[in-house]
């Protein structure tokens, strides 16, 4: 694995690794990403085996411009009144954390759909993500950098401590802003509907194309991981509490407490006994739900790095961003009972 800056001649030689059909790790404003050439199934292959991500697990393409959607999408497949809120969406939001979900052309590659009909495509509002995918091939599968199901990589040390070699490149931007993946939105159907809560709220989505509705029916669509229970997750047992429940635990040596807001963690501390010290962090000091999803996955991976027994965590008001934050904790939750149960 070569570490890479993020100066234009090293985004070069990414560019040129990726149009070679090797993979690159590089960030976005969400996560980091794994990158590989959309239109060579040798490098879609190999992003599903360094992942060890199931085939079934469809990636999201990044592409830099808006007329990047051309290769990919068969928009006369598109509904009339869904094209004009796909059209309102592209507007007000990309570049961006939303992913649209639309019919694809037939030359996209089955592997990076897992032979869906449809395509995810996203322009992400990076400019090393934008440079690195202009000077490659325009159409760049990029799922997170990390193994299927770990926690998501939000600074390239964390894609190197998880994929090392297995991965050709890695550029490092420093950490990302926003810290949770992107929103996935299905446009491929008549109503919109959304996928996976990510780094664009459902509240801004909706005030600008009316009401979508929430994930799906069971068995409408197929199986789709962003929906699975357990992903985003660490090894250490993870639980996770209504702000009341939180407020009752006693303080046990060897675990941590991971409070929303400095408010609930000094009203928590005031009720401990002086000793042992209770090792505390806060996701977000002054609430702010931006930061607590910018903050999410570093602290997590540092946690998971501590030989904790076990982390407790305060779910976040479930506005905004919130709605994120809560789903990447309540999945984290159930892997970690997962790893309990091996
Ligand atoms: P990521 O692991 O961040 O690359 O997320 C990719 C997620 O996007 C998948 O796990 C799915 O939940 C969703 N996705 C991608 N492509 C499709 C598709 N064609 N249909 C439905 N969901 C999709
Ligand atoms: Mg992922």
């Amino acid at each position: 694995m070569k570490l890479l800056s993020s100066g234009i001649k090293d985004i070069e030689e990414a560019a040129e690794a990726l149009k070679a059909g090797k993979l690159a790790a590089f960030p976005t404003e969400t996560v980091y990403g794994l990158g590989g050439d959309a239109f060579n199934p040798l490098a879609l292959a190999k992003i599903f085996e360094v992942k060890q991500r199931p085939r079934f697990d469809p990636l999201i393409i990044h592409i830099a411009s808006i007329e990047g959607l051309a290769p990919l999408v068969d928009f006369s497949q598109i509904d009339n009144t869904v094209r004009e809120k796909l059209d309102a969406l592209i507007d007000a939001f990309w570049p961006g954390p939303l992913t649209f979900v639309l019919p694809k052309k037939p030359e996209v590659p089955d592997l990076a759909t897992s032979g869906l009909p449809t395509a995810a495509v996203r322009f992400p509002d990076h400019p090393v993500a934008q440079e690195l995918i202009r000077l490659s091939t325009g159409a760049i599968a990029a799922p997170s950098a990390n193994p299927f199901g770990y926690l998501s990589p939000t600074r390239a040390e964390h894609v190197a401590s998880q994929l090392g070699d297995r991965v050709d490149y890695i550029i490092d931007g420093g950490p990302v802003r926003v810290g949770v993946e992107s929103t996935v939105l299905d446009m491929s159907g008549v109503d919109v509907r959304m996928l996976r809560p990510g780094g664009l709220d459902r509240e801004r989505i909706e005030a600008c194309i009316g009401p979508v509705l929430l994930r799906t029916a069971a068995g409408h669509l197929p199986q789709s991981p962003g929906l699975l229970k357990s992903h985003y997750a660490p090894r250490t047992p993870l639980e996770l509490y209504d702000h009341e429940d939180m407020m009752t635990l006693k303080n046990h040596p060897g675990e941590a407490y991971v409070f929303f807001d400095r408010q609930s963690s000094e009203y928590w501390l005031s009720k401990q006994p002086e000793h042992p010290a209770p090792l505390i962090y806060t996701l977000s000091p002054d609430g702010s739900l931006s930061a607590a999803a910018a903050n999410l996955f570093s602290l997590l991976h540092t946690l998971d790095q501590s030989s904790l027994k076990a982390i407790h965590v305060e779910r976040v008001p479930e506005t905004g961003l919130g709605l994120a934050i809560n789903d990447r904790l309540y999945k984290a939750r159930a892997q970690a009972k997962s790893f309990e149960a091996e």
